[in-house]
Formats: C-alpha cells, structure tokens, sequence
C-alpha cells in the first residue's frame, strides 16, 4: 500500500550565501496511514522546518513531499490550500485562534473554506466541540479560555473536516502537565479513531504515546525507534455524561 505521506531527500536552507543556514539536510521519513509519530530533537535542529514542508505551508530547496502517492510539493499557492484544506489539520504551541471570533466559529472556519452550507458548519462545530468536552465554551472568546481549552479548541479546529493526517508542532509545549495530558489524552483519542498524526514535541509523555519516535539532530534525522503496540487510550473527561 502507499504510504500517506513521505518525504523524500527533503532539505531546506534559509537566506543565501554567506548567511544561509541549511535548516533540513536530505530527510527521508514515511508515514503510514493510521500510525502515530513523534518527531524529538533540540531546540533548532529542524522540526518546525519539517513540519512545514510536509504541510505544504513552506517550500523545499531540495527534495520531495507526496501526499498519498502524489507528489504534492510543486502544486500551485491555489492547489496547496486547497489540499491542506480538505486533508489536512495543523495544530501550533500557541493555538493560533483567531482572536475575534468565537471558539464554535474558528472551529466553523475551515468548514466554510471547505465548501460546507452555514448551518451544517455551525452543526458540525457544535459536535466536534462537544467530543472534545468543551461544548459548553462554544460562544466564548479564546482570549477567555484557558491554554488547555484554547488547544483543545484548535484541536476541534484542526479535525473539523476529517483530515486524513493531523501535524502538530509542540501542542502541549505552553500547557501546564494537567492541560497537556488532556490534550494529549484528545490527541490518542483520535489516533484510536484512525487519524494519522504526527507531532513535534519536547514531551516525553507524548513521545511515548507514539508509534514511532523520530529523532532529528542539525537538520537530519539520526534515529528512528518503533515502540510498544498500543496502550489503552482513556479520554480526560466523559464522554457520554448522564
Ligand atoms: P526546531 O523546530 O527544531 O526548533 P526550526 O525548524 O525552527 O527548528 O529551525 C531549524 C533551523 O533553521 C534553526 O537554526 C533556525 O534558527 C533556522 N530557521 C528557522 N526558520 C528560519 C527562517 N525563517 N529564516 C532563517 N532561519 C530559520
Ligand atoms: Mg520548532
């Protein structure tokens, strides 16, 4: 079967000549429908950079991206929106919501984007909201939330449309350990359910939910560890209260 998503002597080099830092040098990574990967590594070696080559949002200098066996790094601004739209969900450490909206409508947003009518949008909000235990923060603000429900908001954000894969770039990195092990335990969840993930982190509870641990050093990766097959996966609130 082809795998979801592979790189393939993927490299990256910011500015040029004497102030070019070559950020990602020659990566080859595949990931398979349905697994969950870490991606570990200091602090500048690279994860961010990946991440956003595989999501489409910045260029390789070298190299290849393809997306369930076609390649998509050459598409066009127009065909990369459109593909990151309707495939894939992206999560950040600082939940980048959009201040002025409310949590049910940033949740509503790539809906619309992907073409759905208002009302089915505002429906579907509602639900994923309420699977990720935070119906009841629909019509707030995210500047009156907390981290942990702001992430948890991005999160709806990002699964709202069913992507086939979810990439996420430290999402328990500003949350304290109660909120990430929710987030992380919504994050499972979803895993169970089929998502693909894969996730830069510093968190070592992360890391070892994952199927595979990649590790990255200076631009490269240097080590790959596949763990244990799956431990249960226990949702931070329930699910179908009385
Ligand atoms: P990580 O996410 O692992 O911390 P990054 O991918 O953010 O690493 O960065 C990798 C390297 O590329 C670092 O040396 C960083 O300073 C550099 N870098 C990242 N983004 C840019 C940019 N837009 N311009 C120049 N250098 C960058
Ligand atoms: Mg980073």
């Amino acid at each position: 079967m082809t795998a979801l998503l592979e790189a393939r002597g993927l490299s990256r080099t910011y500015g040029e000549g004497e102030a070019a830092v070559a950020a990602l040098h020659d990566v080859d990574l595949t990931i398979e429908r349905g697994e969950f990967v870490a991606v570990m590594g200091p602090s500048g070696c690279g994860k961010s950079t990946l991440l956003n080559l595989l999501a489409g949002l910045d260029r390789p200098s070298a190299g290849e991206v393809w997306l369930d066996g076609a390649r998509v790094d050459r598409l066009s601004e127009t065909a990369l929106a459109r593909l990151r739209r309707r495939r894939l969900g992206f999560v950040f450490q600082f939940f980048n919501l959009l201040p002025t909206m409310t949590a049910a409508e940033n949740v509503e947003l790539p809906l619309l984007l992907a073409g759905r009518r208002r009302r089915a949008a505002r429906r579907t909000a509602r639900r994923v909201l309420a699977d990720l235990g935070i119906a009841d923060k629909a019509d707030a603000a995210p500047r009156e939330l907390s981290g942990g429900q702001q992430q948890r908001v991005a999160l709806a954000r990002a699964l709202a449309n069913q992507p086939d894969l979810v990439l996420g770039d430290e999402p328990t990195g500003s949350l304290d350990s109660a909120a990430a092990g929710e987030v992380l335990g919504l994050l499972r969840a979803a895993h169970a359910r089929g998502q693909t993930l894969l996730l830069a982190t510093h968190d070592a509870r992360v890391a070892a939910a994952a199927d595979r641990v990649v590790t990255m050093r200076d631009g490269e990766v240097t080590r790959e560890r596949t763990l244990a097959p799956s431990r249960p996966v226990t949702l931070p609130f329930d699910p179908d209260p009385a």
